[in-house]
């Protein structure tokens, strides 16, 4: 087994050949963890979660569920959800511009950027900042249609296992989102946290 640590605020890529797991893991609980994954030999193939509950028909993510790309191919199964069900596939990728949305003016770390420069470390400039999953992300979607995060409920050492249905490039970012904003919250009060993740 390898084992990568996600630094607070920090994104990495990994390959995942087919037939592999991934785990991810959040030790201190509370910690979004935007997902990304790419078709290894073809990066202009990547995961849809718009292709994919469209499929499933669920907007959350559920174990047993398959994620597919863009082009409605099987990229990942979601083998083992240790995190009760709470993800996410509605929320934008963070950028600069998300932060300065709510006058925060300096630069400020965001998982846009991280998937870039885990991507570019790899050898894989892009252009396109595709729809996240991210796990261990407390949405809803209540009967108005608003979209609302209550407070994030995920504990400590709470974890997400997916299966490569084809040789992937994975990306993990953990959420560097740590603004104060009433009736919307991602990560714990705290400030971001670490991830771990595991290729089984
Ligand atoms: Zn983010």
């Amino acid at each position: 087994m390898e084992r990568h640590e996600v630094a607070a605020r920090s994104g990495l890529a990994v390959r995942l050949p087919e037939g592999r797991r991934l785990r991810i893991i959040t030790p201190k609980g509370q910690q979004a963890a935007d997902f990304f994954a790419y078709r290894a030999d073809q990066v202009g193939e990547w995961l849809s979660p718009t292709h994919t509950w469209v499929t499933t028909r669920s907007v959350r993510p559920r174990q047993g569920d398959t994620f597919l790309s863009r082009f409605r191919r099987p990229m990942a199964d979601f083998v083992e959800d240790g995190a009760g069900g709470v993800h996410d596939m509605m929320i934008a990728a963070c950028d600069q511009g998300r932060y300065e949305q709510f006058g925060h003016r300096a630069a400020h770390a965001n998982c846009s950027d991280n998937l870039r420069n885990a991507m570019q470390r790899l050898g894989h400039p892009i252009e396109v900042i595709p729809q996240p999953v991210n796990f261990f992300t407390n949405t809803a979607v209540e009967a108005n249609g608003a979209l609302v995060s209550p407070p994030n409920p995920v504990k400590p050492g709470a974890y997400v296992e997916l299966l490569a249905r084809m040789d992937l490039i994975c990306v993990v970012s953990s959420c560097p989102f740590d603004l104060q904003v009433p009736g919307w919250t991602i990560n714990a009060a705290g400030g971001p946290s670490e991830l771990l993740i595991e290729l089984r």
